[in-house]
């Protein structure tokens, strides 16, 4: 099978431990395909803006590219936090980047809807709010999903059950998550409406989750309502990380009918046999 991950963070993100460069030497030890360098574009790490370590990483991952071009395929992009205002520049826009990936974390949903209780992170929030709190910002960020699902200039619907991730997985708070299957049906409708692709994420399997994000439950409902771009990424913040279990991730995926995994290059879709 061929190895494509689609989301790897470098030192160029505030969280990210691995160099572009020793990203790239491990997964040409690992055997990968190609892979795809997508930092927070966010501002960080600190005193950087949005668009300087974006600007880095697109440098560095183009030097990697020619360096490493007869052994990997390297890709770049950015991981796009929350919708911002309208009058927000994004300059990252202006790079030629081959995929941009939409995320809702949590930070700026606990700001904008429940600032008096000062939670700064759902990891912090779901270790001790009361279920029915948590289960509301639940609500609210997969609204601020499902907007930039149908609305947003991105390629790629990361790691949809991510807060699931913190809320059972590492506080074991037992939040079902059927009741959100609304919510949850609508953005991967979005997904399919606006020829997105859907993540596959694997960090929860190198890190404290046992569950691919989203589960194979969730990918199932997907398929049977028209769903087929699926994208695998490990979300790796080391270079031990990339491509973490990405041969279960292939095996669940056949096993509901998929074929095929996506990629993405100067931001057009293709595809590779599962
Ligand atoms: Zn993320
Ligand atoms: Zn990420």
């Amino acid at each position: 099978m061929k190895i494509y991950d689609c989301h790897i963070h470098s030192d160029n993100s505030i969280d990210g431990k691995s160099s572009v460069d020793d990203i790239c030497k491990t997964a040409i030890e690992k055997g990968i395909t190609a892979i795809t360098i997508t930092d927070h574009a966010t501002p960080m790490p600190e005193g950087m803006t949005n668009y300087e370590h974006i600007e880095k990483c697109v440098k560095e991952a183009h030097t990697a590219a020619e360096k490493y071009k007869d052994k990997l395929l390297v890709l770049v992009g950015a991981e796009r936090e929350d919708l911002y205002p309208a009058n927000y520049r994004e300059r990252f826009y202006d790079f030629d980047l081959d995929c941009v990936l939409g995320s809702a974390h949590s930070k700026p949903t606990f700001n904008e809807y429940f600032p008096e209780y000062g939670y700064r992170d759902i990891k912090e929030c779901s270790e001790s709010a009361p279920l029915d709190l948590v289960a509301q910002v639940v609500k609210k960020y997969y609204h601020r999903l499902a907007s930039i699902a149908y609305y947003a200039d991105v390629d790629v619907i990361t790691h949809l059950t991510f807060m699931f991730r913190y809320i059972n997985g590492y506080n074991k708070r037992g939040l079902e998550i059927e009741p959100f299957y609304p919510e949850i049906d609508n953005i991967l409708k979005g997904v399919i409406e606006t020829e997105k692709s859907l993540e596959v994420n694997t960090s929860g399997k190198a890190l404290d989750w046992n569950q691919f994000m989203p589960n194979a439950e969730i990918l199932k409902r997907s398929y049977d309502i028209g769903g087929r771009n699926i994208t695998l990424g490990s979300d790796a913040h080391k270079k031990e990380n990339i491509a973490f279990a990405f041969n279960n991730a292939a095996a669940m995926l056949k096993e509901i009918g998929f074929t095929h995994g996506s990629y993405f290059v100067k931001r057009k879709r293709y595809e590779y046999e599962l």
